[in-house]
């Protein structure tokens, strides 16, 4: 009878304990994010350069557009899209990946073409790392998809005087032609859940997975809480910006949004830098100004141009000595 007992007060003790800690657990998950997944942290060689002469056998000429044009455009609310914007090259994403490990919420949805193939490397990455159910909100728009969702926003505030309802709307809908996503270059990320939208994608350990890569493959998250002063919007988990490799190891290893990187490269005219298997690149600054062209002599012929949108002119190349490219 005595055994009886302590096997039964043992059996309410273990019910009780497997109770608490599913309880626990409950609770754990209601107040806490998932736990999420390790993030990359970049190591990159990065070197001032003093040389900023123009030597060596591939000849550049920078001209007016190219300010306008490239991956490291800046459009923020006080730099608007530039009309000199050239046809830039979408990729519908719906029809030309069709093996897509991702979700879309529309049949519509386009990037620019390198932005797009380095994106689906990403989610291909992101599915080998075991995280899954990303859906694309949103990513290209033109410049009347951006009015229609800045009138949507502004009917939500109606009982408000119009200066106000604006004010609010702006807030959260960037103005018409102050869009990235009208580059083609960024994308709203969320988590599918069949039947709803899932709000709070910065607590989910795909946006960990995500916010932690995404620099591997050119796309930065662009709008961080702490840099909601100099980039105007206020923290967005959801949105990446593709810049490109190597900018968005740069940009990630040294805390710098794409405003402040900017600078940087203004500031210290060329930069060069290494990445973890030896391969390296020189990104240097021209400021164009008003000049109508500009020449430029690199030693490499594997290089990348494009403007920053304020008068400049990035030009990023490899070394050709790098190991991988002389290996080739
Ligand atoms: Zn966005």
């Amino acid at each position: 009878m005595k055994n009886i007992r302590k096997k039964i007060a043992g059996l309410t003790a273990a019910v009780v304990a497997v109770v608490g800690v599913a309880a626990f657990s409950a609770w754990a998950c209601f107040v806490q994010p998932e736990e999420m997944p390790a993030q990359a942290v970049p190591a990159y060689q990065i070197i001032t350069e003093k040389d900023t002469s123009s030597k060596g056998d591939t000849t550049i000429v920078i001209n007016q557009k190219d300010i306008y044009n490239g991956n490291l455009l800046l459009v923020n609310p006080w730099n608007a899209i530039p009309e000199e914007l050239e046809d830039i090259s979408l990729r519908n994403l719906y029809e030309q990946y069709p093996d897509r490990n991702y979700q879309l919420a529309g049949t519509n949805m386009m990037l620019q073409e390198e932005a797009a193939r380095q994106a689906n490397l990403m989610f291909d990455a992101a599915k080998e790392a075991g995280q899954e159910n990303y859906l694309l909100r949103a990513c290209y728009r033109t410049q009347d998809d951006q009015e229609e969702i800045l009138e949507d926003e502004l009917e939500k505030y109606q009982s408000l005087p119009e200066d106000q309802a604006e004010n609010k709307a702006l807030s959260k809908v960037a103005k018409p032609g102050t869009s990235e996503h009208q580059l083609g270059l960024a994308m709203d990320v969320n988590v599918y859940v069949p039947g709803q939208w899932s709000k709070a994608f910065g607590d989910t350990a795909q946006c960990g997975w995500l916010t932690g890569h995404s620099w591997q493959y050119g796309w930065v998250v662009r709008y961080d809480e702490d840099k909601s002063d100099i980039t105007g919007i206020t923290n967005e988990p959801w949105h990446f910006r593709y810049v490109g490799v190597p900018h968005a190891a740069i940009m990630v290893q040294k805390d710098l949004c794409l405003e402040e990187y900017l600078e940087l490269l203004r500031q210290q005219k060329h930069i060069k830098v290494t990445d973890e298997q030896g391969e390296t690149y020189h990104i240097r600054y021209v400021q164009l100004g008003s000049q109508p062209s500009m020449t430029l002599r690199i030693p490499s012929s594997q290089y990348a141009i494009s403007g920053d949108n304020l008068g400049g002119v990035i030009v990023t190349w490899k070394d050709e000595t790098s190991p991988q490219v002389s290996q080739s």
